[in-house]
């Protein structure tokens, strides 16, 4: 073997160590991450096409935005635990169900989250993000199923949604709208029109509570033959509407 030869086996062996290490560093980093948590319990998932099954809910702290219906503002209002991402797996891990939901707040305000999501597929998770529709779609897995808000007028935030992620979206991903009244209502069956939603993803019509009753929402949906889902937060159904932690 010629010195010249050895010389490059030496350096490259070191690279290789070099490499390794630094990629060590970074998976250690990115599971260091800390995020502000609200809380994480174990539910019936109440909303979405998943309703009805056993889910954990990982709630991110802060929301900038104040929509008038908020039914988690304590996620806002309570600073929450700084946890890493691998202390955050620990918790989720020993309810031991695959099902998992981020949510908030919104918790695409978190840094962090992205990683966090990762974490969870990588760990072999279905996982589900709900999100406001207010921030970039960026860094999300795409294994992720993500259910997003679009903001009707009476929220006060329909002017700061984030229209470019309707092309973010993949097929299996779906959108809410919650609606407080009849002028919502019109509102979200002309933005459904206009970008096809119906036919690109599950759309779920959700009545605030307590300003509209389901039963107006599903006369005006079978109305005007919307091929939207109503959707009624079957966790307030069961547990009233005060319960934390369901
Ligand atoms: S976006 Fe969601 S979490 Fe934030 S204030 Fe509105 S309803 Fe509450």
């Amino acid at each position: 073997m010629s010195q010249k030869y050895l010389k490059f086996q030496i350096l490259l062996a070191l690279f290789q160590i070099c490499d390794r290490f630094f990629l060590f560093i970074f998976i250690l980093s990115i599971l260091s991450i800390p995020l502000r948590v609200n809380e994480i319990f174990y539910s019936l998932q109440g909303e979405s096409t998943f309703a009805g099954l056993p889910c954990v809910f990982i709630r991110l702290s802060g929301c900038s935005l104040h929509c008038i219906y908020c039914d988690t503002r304590y996620a806002e209002d309570e600073p929450g635990r700084a946890l890493d991402i691998e202390s955050i797996l620990n918790e989720t891990g020993e309810f031991g169900c695959k099902l998992v939901e981020v949510t908030g707040g919104e918790p695409l305000e978190a840094e962090g989250a992205p990683e966090l999501l990762n974490a969870l597929v990588g760990k072999g998770y279905s996982v589900l993000l709900e999100t406001n529709g207010t921030l970039p779609l960026r860094g999300i897995p795409r294994e992720v199923t993500i259910i997003m808000d679009i903001k009707c007028p009476s929220s006060g935030f329909s002017n700061k949604v984030h229209w470019a992620n309707l092309e973010a979206l993949a097929p299996k991903d779906e959108i809410k709208f919650v609606i407080s009244d009849e002028n919502d209502y019109q509102w979200a069956a002309r933005i459904l029109e206009k970008h096809s939603l119906s036919q690109r993803h599950a759309v779920l019509f959700s009545p605030a509570f307590p300003a509209l009753r389901p039963q107006s929402l599903a006369e005006w949906i079978l109305r005007d033959r919307l091929s939207v889902r109503l959707q009624l937060q079957i966790h307030r159904i069961i547990w009233g509407e005060k319960k934390r932690g369901v």
